[in-house]
Parts: C-alpha cells; sequence; structure tokens
C-alpha cells in the first residue's frame, strides 16, 4: 500500500472539478482534510474505493467500509440542512408539504425533513440511506435512455466495478444459484419486471428502485460444465441521477436484503 506523503500528492490523485460532492468547497481543501486524517480518500466519489484502497489510510478511523459508510451518511445529511427542499421534489419526482419531501421507492414511503432526518418504517441502514439521500441532492432528472449498460461502462464506473462485483454481484450469483425463489420474490416483493432475453440469460429483472434509476439483474444457469453467471446493468443516464457511490451502495443494499430474505426462508448461500 502507497503512502501519501502531503497534501500535493493527494491533490494529484483528484480530478481537480472541486464538485463539492465530498463537502468541501475545493478538492484542495478535500485533499488538505485527508491528509489531516479527517476524512478518507474513498469519500471523493471520483476516486472509487478500489484506488482509494491503494492508500494507507491517514487515520485508523475510517478504516472499515461500514465506518465510511457512515461517514457518508453524515457528509449527505449536513448537505441536505442546506438543500430546498420543495425545489429538490420538484426535480425528482417526489412530494413535499412544506416540512417534509417524500419519495416512493420499491412500493414504500420514505421521507427526509429539512434537518436530514429519514423518516420510514423501514429499518434505514446506511445502504439504503445513502441511495435515497444521494438521490435527493444530485438526481439532475436525466430521462432513462432504455440502455443497458454494467457499472465499469458508467464515467466513473471503472474504478468501482471490482468492488461492486465483490459485494453485490457475486454474493447475488451464490444466492441464486441455492434460492431458486430469488427471482420470483423480486417480480412480487418488488414489482419487478422479467425482460425476455437479454444478452441470451436465462433470467432478467428489471427493478425500479428510485423513480429514475432503474437496474436489470441477469443470471444465467450453470451450462455444460460452465458455472452460473449474475450481472446488474444500470441505466446508462444511472450515474447522472444517482452518483457512482449511490449506484454502489443501491446495489449492495439491494443484495443484503435478498440475503436477509432468503435467511427467513431459512436458505443459506455459501
Ligand atoms: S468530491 Fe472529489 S472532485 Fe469533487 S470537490 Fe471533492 S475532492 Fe474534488
Amino acid at each position: 500500500m502507497a503512502q501519501l506523503k502531503n497534501v500535493i500528492e493527494i491533490l494529484n490523485l483528484l480530478p481537480k472539478t472541486n464538485c463539492g460532492q465530498c463537502n468541501e468547497k475545493t478538492c484542495m481543501a478535500f485533499a488538505a482534510s485527508v491528509f489531516k486524517g479527517e476524512k478518507p480518500l474513498a469519500l471523493c466519489p471520483m476516486i472509487g474505493p478500489e484506488a482509494a484502497g491503494r492508500y494507507e489510510p491517514q487515520t485508523k478511523k475510517y478504516n472499515n467500509p461500514e465506518q465510511d459508510m457512515e461517514a457518508v451518511v453524515r457528509m449527505l445529511k449536513e448537505q441536505l440542512r442546506a438543500t430546498d427542499l420543495a425545489a429538490a421534489a420538484a426535480r425528482i419526482g417526489g412530494q413535499y408539504d412544506g416540512h417534509k419531501l417524500t419519495l416512493k421507492v420499491m412500493g414504500k414511503e420514505f421521507s427526509v425533513d429539512g434537518a436530514g432526518t429519514l423518516i420510514t418504517d423501514l429499518h434505514a441502514n446506511p445502504w439504503v440511506t445513502i441511495p435515497i439521500l444521494s438521490y435527493i441532492l444530485h438526481c439532475k432528472g436525466a430521462p432513462v435512455s432504455g440502455r443497458w449498460v454494467p457499472m465499469r461502462e458508467l464515467p466513473n464506473g471503472k474504478d468501482w466495478q471490482h468492488f461492486f462485483n465483490h459485494q453485490c454481484e457475486k454474493p447475488l450469483k451464490k444466492l441464486a444459484d441455492t434460492y431458486t425463489d430469488l427471482f420470483k420474490d423480486l417480480v412480487e416483493i418488488f414489482n419487478g419486471q422479467r425482460i425476455q432475453n437479454h444478452y441470451q440469460s436465462d433470467v432478467a429483472v428489471a427493478l425500479y428502485p428510485l423513480p429514475l434509476v432503474p437496474l436489470l439483474i441477469c443470471y444465467w444457469e450453470p451450462d455444460e460444465g460452465m458455472e452460473s453467471s449474475l450481472n446488474i446493468f444500470f441505466d446508462a443516464t444511472a450515474e447522472q441521477n444517482l452518483g457512482i457511490q449511490g449506484l454502489y451502495a443501491l446495489g449492495t443494499g439491494i443484495t443484503r436484503m435478498f440475503h436477509k430474505l432468503a435467511l427467513r426462508h431459512g436458505i443459506q448461500s455459501t
């Protein structure tokens, strides 16, 4: 693991676009926070966890993915406090009642108030909270194109593909190998839609977890000594509407949700 010795070395890894998604005004300010150990490098969504993982963390504080995700939630909540929720509701197709913005996510209602508090009947872990808050903050309202692409073909997806494959596609494939009702449940519980013949897959189900961020899960059964495989595709506009970090958290959240569902059915993926 390489060591980052000064602020300029860190700055040179950043795109220098000063986009503000890390909650700092400039890439230089973010580089300084990383150097001081106040923020993990992975908080810049343009870097990605795989690239960030090549460098020695400046502090032990943020050295596991769950802690990183908690840090992302705190950062998003801070950004939300400075957001006009009425304008955001109009941009993303939500409802604003003067106090909170409400969105329907996979058939369930999620509301957010001006303090960034998420109000829902479900258990809101970071894997649920991050995609929803990212969607409210960063969705540009880009229309769904109808073109499915793997994560690596999204503008900042290359660095995230390996991690996404490890955290989402592989565990979901293992689940699909043993839990034969997985796709039936995806259709019934989450209003999924079966799609015919996508890349000759045996099963393909489109899900609509957020209004402008559909995803497609394709599964190929084992065949003539070949292992089964599973891939998740996003709409080509997905990163404009959720950001790469939000897409990663969304895929991970869905995978974990189905893992729990399978456990309730007494199915253990190996
Ligand atoms: S999110 Fe990344 S690119 Fe954007 S300002 Fe922060 S460091 Fe710079």
